[in-house]
């Protein structure tokens, strides 16, 4: 599984903007962006003029490092939703919130989608009682995500359910705290996934 393994920091920096990648560092005064908010690079500095199409990438790249994924797999994400009824950016993001590794974020049992994601492609998650080590399972309504029984003793999912004692789920999501669990009541709305994203300019990039 290819992903990306250079300092992801340097992706706030660029895209102007916080992305919470690293979980609670983000919200701490180590945030690099905090400390740092120009492009990385040694002409990060420099003023320059941004055309429609600068723009337009800038928040292609933002959704597609907020949700961790590679172009090619963003870009099929794209077609999907293109062929599909309804807003295509609405079902651009909405197809990204379903995948397991952000459900399992927007439950509270990680810290960031990159936890999310280690925690799945080593097999703690099953799906409707079925082990599952693949992070962009697509989830629906109805489906049920929870920590395989026999890995729910383990470290982290001991912190985790500390985590869940505070941690508010949006609407679509229902969690059972006691067993590390959730499910999927209804396909996320736009104002329910609380993203600062302008996914008009994602899809205005791939129309070109
Ligand atoms: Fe981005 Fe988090 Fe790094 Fe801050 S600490 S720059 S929000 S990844």
């Amino acid at each position: 599984m290819a992903r990306y393994t250079e300092s992801v920091c340097r992706l706030c920096r660029r895209e102007g903007a916080k992305l919470f990648l690293k979980g609670t560092r983000c919200y701490t005064k180590k945030c690099a962006f905090e400390r740092r908010p120009t492009p990385p690079g040694q002409h990060g500095v420099r003023r320059r003029k941004v055309g429609d199409f600068g723009l337009q990438l800038r928040e292609k790249q933002k959704v597609r490092r907020t949700y961790g994924v590679l172009e090619r797999q963003f870009h099929n994400y794209f077609v999907d939703a293109s062929s599909r009824p309804g807003v295509t950016g609405e079902n651009l993001l909405r197809s990204l919130e379903l995948r397991l590794d952000n459900v399992v974020y927007r439950m509270g049992i990680a810290t960031s989608r990159a936890q999310a994601r280690h925690f799945v492609a080593h097999g703690h998650f099953s799906v409707n009682g079925r082990p599952t080590n693949v992070s962009s399972y697509q989830l629906k309504p109805g489906d049920r995500i929870e920590v395989r029984e026999t890995h729910r003793a383990r470290e982290p999912f001991k912190v985790a359910k500390e985590m869940l004692r505070s941690h508010q789920a949006p609407e679509w999501l229902s969690v059972d705290a006691a067993n590390l669990a959730g499910a999927i009541v209804a396909p996320p709305t736009r104002d329910q996934m609380p993203l600062d994203l302008n996914e008009q300019l994602v899809v205005e990039y791939y129309s070109r």
